[in-house]
């Protein structure tokens, strides 16, 4: 069986260097916040060209951070609105939620899953002071539109970076390179096991070049304290575990090259499935889009996955329910999404990850073709 997405294989060849990393942290006696956490938020705001990272305890809680962050430094108060794609993990959602603020829902756009920035403007009103952007399934949201209505409306731009770890926005234009984590007033990211840089356990970051945010938000994440047992802030306990940071340190050095294999095998996937019933999404063969997630649509999904399955490949769909659908959120069940929804009637998502080999890949493709 080809499975969705073989985490064990995917960690096998760090194994080594993940024991040396173990002995070292037993070593030093020291578990949380330290050095190796000092080290990680050091390599990887190096990485994505940003001036800080503070390492955090999820990804979720990433997000929730810089909104707790903004609202401490008098930028953003409850009851502010924050525009938010309406198709996107429930994490980024709750996050809104969880800091006291409210999410207004935009309509992506259906070939690239992201956010539409045409449809921005008409949902501003007086009280909307931010924008989450999502780079779903590892693409970059169109962020020059979307930084220009933010300019325009003196709007903070925030990232949930996620699922896309390394994209590049590549400005020729103006000669920089800039990177996910360095594209908006503050990024977050998730290392959850399965992600495209991924820990052994839960782990998270913000990037930001807002030496404020950053100072708030390190003090935040460890009960609002910056000196110990002396509280500025009502914090929270999200600090970054030691042992998953040295995880992260061993395998942050290869995250570009595993993003190429990702590539790889999606040019593959766009080259060559070859079948009317199936959409496949759009990408402009840039380095915006690091494939956490390779995502097609049809109308007859569900029949497709059974049919792959019984191929013997694992597929997962992402996300079955639209956030605004959702029993948790039933204030906004009677909300109509017509494109979000169809969306999530839809999608399939095909295995892809630096492991699978070009065999299994080919082996996918026939499938498809034959479907
Ligand atoms: C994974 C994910 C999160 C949450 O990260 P956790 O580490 O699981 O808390 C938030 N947003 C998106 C888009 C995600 O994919």
């Amino acid at each position: 069986m080809i499975k969705f997405l073989d985490l064990k294989k995917i960690n096998e060849p760090y194994e080594a260097a993940f024991q040396d990393k173990l002995k070292l942290v037993l070593e030093n006696g020291w578990y949380i916040l330290g050095k190796e956490t000092e080290i990680f938020e050091n390599a990887f705001s190096a990485y994505c060209n940003s001036e800080y990272c503070i390492g955090v305890g999820n990804g979720f809680d990433a997000l929730v951070l810089i909104f707790k962050g903004y609202i401490q430094l008098g930028k953003l108060k409850k009851g502010d609105e924050v525009i938010v794609p309406a198709n996107t993990f429930v994490a980024s959602i709750l996050a809104i939620l969880e800091a006291g603020l409210i999410p207004v829902f935009i309509e992506p756009k259906l070939e690239t899953y992201n956010i539409n920035p045409d449809l921005i403007s008409e949902k501003l009103t007086s009280k909307t002071k931010a924008i989450l952007v999502v780079h779903l399934y590892g693409q970059l949201a169109e962020m020059t539109a979307i930084k220009e209505i933010a300019n325009q409306n003196n709007l903070l731009v925030i990232e949930d970076a996620a699922q896309a770890h390394g994209a590049v926005l590549d400005l020729t234009s103006s000669g920089r390179v800039q990177k996910v984590g360095n594209l908006s007033h503050a990024a977050a990211f998730s290392f959850y096991p399965g992600k495209n840089l991924g820990a052994l356990g839960d782990g998270g970051a913000v990037t930001t070049n807002d030496d404020k945010l950053s100072k708030t938000i390190q003090s935040l994440r460890n009960y609002g304290s910056e000196a110990k047992y002396q509280n500025e802030y009502l914090g929270v306990n999200s600090r970054m575990d030691e042992l998953q940071a040295a995880f992260l340190n061993v395998k942050l050095p290869n995250l570009d090259t595993e993003n190429s294999m990702r590539r790889a095998i999606a040019k593959r996937y766009l080259a060559e499935i070859k079948n009317e019933k199936i959409e496949l999404p759009f990408w402009d063969y840039s380095e915006n889009h690091v494939f956490h997630l390779f995502v097609i649509r049809t109308e007859h999904r569900d029949h497709l996955q059974d049919y792959l399955s019984k191929n013997g490949i694992q597929t997962m769909i992402h996300y079955p329910i639209s956030p605004h659908k959702q029993k948790a959120f039933s204030d906004w069940n009677h909300l109509s999404f017509p494109v979000t929804e169809m969306i999530h009637n839809e999608v399939l998502s095909l295995p892809i990850s630096p492991v699978i080999t070009n065999d299994e890949v080919s082996f996918i493709i026939e499938a498809l073709n034959k479907y």
